[in-house]
């Protein structure tokens, strides 16, 4: 066994922490927090940097890392800005589908530009009627003419204020009752068009992240803008499902390492009593199992990501990464809040952003109750849901 990292990700992590010095400081990240939106420009210099298509094959523009590569940035961005973290994975995400699904021309047409930054794709599969029971949605589409009309309501969508499309997955075909999953369709709908209204919510954690709840009403889509085949959406998402909860995992050890980076310098800083409050053993205790739990989910992280990137199954790794992560990182921040005492509530004090930050994991892009469910089928248990 090998636990050196190839000295390219030492690089990318480098490159990143420079990034942020330069040209993003904490100063600039609040503000966009504050304002709750991401701007372009920055997706632009993102993509200069490779970042933006890092998942791109070069044939198409974008700079072909692998899913270890993609657990590091995603770790890196989530340590300084957990919401930017959050929308590059939804950017990878439709990338990955078009990808894997879609036709050369598709290919073509938006992932050169989606490596470049000049296009961005939101991914509307959530409903007001519940993101757990995915398949209950109501969304629907039909051909009218030459085009798709689309009627319905996302909830949770990120990115799709900015967007230039949504990835909308919706029901285009039907299905019985105990075969939900047949039916699906996911089709690129154009998000500048009067059928398309989307409402801001003003959310208490990934405040940047931009989501939204997005209308279509009779939204239009072209005929070919289906996304693999007609009807099989579901089938394509699920091969993007370990890739996405392995992300999201990484999202979550990178608010814990820097919930704990932040926590040790204030520690080593604070005094109280004549001594800094870090040579308390009160204080120095929940740090020593937090950077314990830290290098569990780190491990598991790496792990899931290995395996997909060699080509093996891992669903199962992936699974329990994002499920221990998020808890981590709950625990992580919680222990870090109660160190910093007030200053930890203080909107200067990065830590507030990453306690905030930090609420999404448990839920998203799936529920960790899910998740047990998940994985206690893989014990060999009843399917329980
Ligand atoms: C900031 C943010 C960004 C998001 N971005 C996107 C996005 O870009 N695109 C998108 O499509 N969605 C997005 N989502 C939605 C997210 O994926 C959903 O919130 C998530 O899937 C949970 O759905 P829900 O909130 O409707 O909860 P529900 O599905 O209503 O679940 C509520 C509770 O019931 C529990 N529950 C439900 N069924 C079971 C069961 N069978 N067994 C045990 N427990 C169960 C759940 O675990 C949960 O605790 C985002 C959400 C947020 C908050």
């Amino acid at each position: 066994m090998n636990f050196d990292a190839p000295e390219e990700h030492g690089l990318l992590r480098d490159a990143v922490r420079q990034f942020f010095e330069r040209e993003l400081p904490e100063t600039r990240i609040r503000e966009m927090d504050r304002a709750r939106r991401i701007p372009r420009e920055l997706w632009r210099r993102l993509a200069e940097l490779g970042w933006v298509g890092l998942a791109v094959p070069e044939a198409y523009g974008g700079s072909g890392g692998d899913l270890t590569a993609g657990v590091v940035l995603c770790e890196e961005l989530a340590k300084r800005f957990p919401s930017l973290a959050v929308d590059w994975v939804l950017i990878s995400m439709t990338a990955r589908a078009f990808l894997e699904h879609g036709t050369e021309e598709q290919k073509a047409e938006y992932l050169p530009r989606l490596a470049k930054g000049e296009f961005l794709m939101s991914f509307g599969m959530t409903e007001p009627g519940g993101g757990t029971d995915i398949l209950g949605l109501t969304t629907r589409a039909e051909m009218a003419g030459n085009e798709w009309r689309i009627s319905g309501q996302k909830l949770f969508t990120s990115l799709a204020d900015d967007a230039d499309a949504i990835l909308v997955l919706c029901r285009t075909d039907p299905a019985p009752e105990d075969k939900r999953a047949r039916g699906l369709s996911l089709i690129l709908t154009p998000r500048q068009q009067p059928a398309v209204t989307v409402r801001r919510l003003e959310l208490m954690a990934m405040r940047a992240a931009c989501t939204c709840e997005v209308f279509l009403d009779g939204a239009s889509a072209p005929a070919d803008a289906v996304l693999g085949e007609r009807g099989r959406g579901w089938y394509h998402l699920l091969s993007s499902l370990d890739e996405e909860r392995t992300l999201a995992a990484a999202i979550y050890v990178g608010i814990t390492q820097a919930a704990l980076d932040l926590t040790v310098r204030y520690a080593q800083e604070r005094e109280a009593y004549g001594r800094p409050i870090g040579a308390f053993q009160a204080v120095q205790h929940p740090l020593a199992e937090v950077a314990t739990e830290l290098e569990q989910i780190r491990l598991l992280t790496d792990k899931a990501a290995w395996l997909q990137a060699n080509g093996r199954d891992c669903a199962g790794e992936a699974a329990m990464a994002k499920l221990a992560a998020s808890e981590v990182a709950i625990r992580a921040t919680d222990r870090c809040m109660r160190i910093l005492a007030g200053y930890g509530l203080v909107e200067e004090s990065a830590m507030e952003r990453l306690f905030r930050d930090a609420r999404l994991g448990p839920f998203s892009p799936i529920s960790n109750e899910m998740v047990k469910n998940f994985l206690g089928e893989r014990l060999g248990l009843p399917r329980s849901y």
